[in-house]
């Protein structure tokens, strides 16, 4: 295979010519509203979570004002979401360490390059890679692409890395990521999983990519795209 640089700059402009630049917010959201989404956004669909997202912002002027909420309070807020409990007990903790630094912001993370960003905010508990890839991405826009399911499974059928585990592929598919592409590419990603590249049969006749794609079980039975969803909560999270 040719560099994975090179390979992943084809698959973007053939995934571009199939689905479009993806549009995105003019004004980035602030990273710890974004931290939030994203938490909030763990297991389930967009739709959902921001529904969530938006009760916690029209019940609370602040997350100032949220730390002093009770956890089972905000669980029942944000019951939308799904995973409640676990997702109210993400957020409470990370309030409450914020709280005891005395300052209800992430924005140190401003000054901090991709690697120690990440390493800081996976320091809090129930903040993983993919959680805090996506701060970077859709809050500061640093060029690193998130991995999710989507991702996940695309970028190791398509043949970009051999990875068995989310974080594992984060780590192999950033190294060395082309520059200014990965907004485009991680959402292109998304939409040819949700679409095309779906978990079981997917619709290998009908993909952009199946001239350079390397997964051998190809499946040729489908010829139209499935979900229409394409709404995407990250880019839609506002101040
Ligand atoms: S050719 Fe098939 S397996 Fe490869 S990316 Fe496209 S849909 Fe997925």
């Amino acid at each position: 295979m040719k560099s994975k640089r090179k390979f992943i700059i084809k698959c973007n402009s053939l995934l571009i010519k199939h689905f479009g630049i993806p549009k995105r917010n003019k004004k980035l959201p602030d990273p710890l509203d974004m931290l939030i989404a994203t938490i909030l956004s763990q297991n389930t669909n967009d739709n959902n979570s921001f529904k969530a997202y938006q009760n916690l912002k029209s019940h609370y002027k602040s997350w100032d004002e949220l730390v002093n909420v009770k956890r089972v309070t905000i669980e029942s807020v944000i019951r939308v979401a799904g995973l409640a409990r676990q997702k109210s007990e993400a957020i409470k903790k990370l309030l409450d360490s914020l709280k005891k630094s005395r300052n209800i912001s992430i924005d140190f993370i401003r000054l901090l390059d991709d690697h120690s960003a990440i390493e800081r905010l996976t320091n809090y508990k129930g903040i993983g890679v993919k959680t805090a890839s996506c701060v970077l991405l859709f809050s500061l826009d640093r060029n690193v692409c998130p991995v999710d399911t989507h991702v996940q499974r695309t970028t190791n059928r398509i043949g970009i890395v051999s990875e068995k585990s989310p974080d594992k592929t984060f780590f192999a598919l950033n190294n060395n990521f082309p520059d200014k592409i990965a907004h485009s590419f991680h959402t292109n990603l998304i939409r040819l999983g949700r679409k095309i590249c779906t978990p079981t049969k997917p619709s290998c006749g009908i993909c952009p990519l199946l001239k350079i794609c390397h997964y051998p079980d190809k499946n040729f039975d489908l010829k139209k795209e499935g979900s229409k969803r394409d709404f995407m909560l990250l880019d839609n999270v506002s101040n």
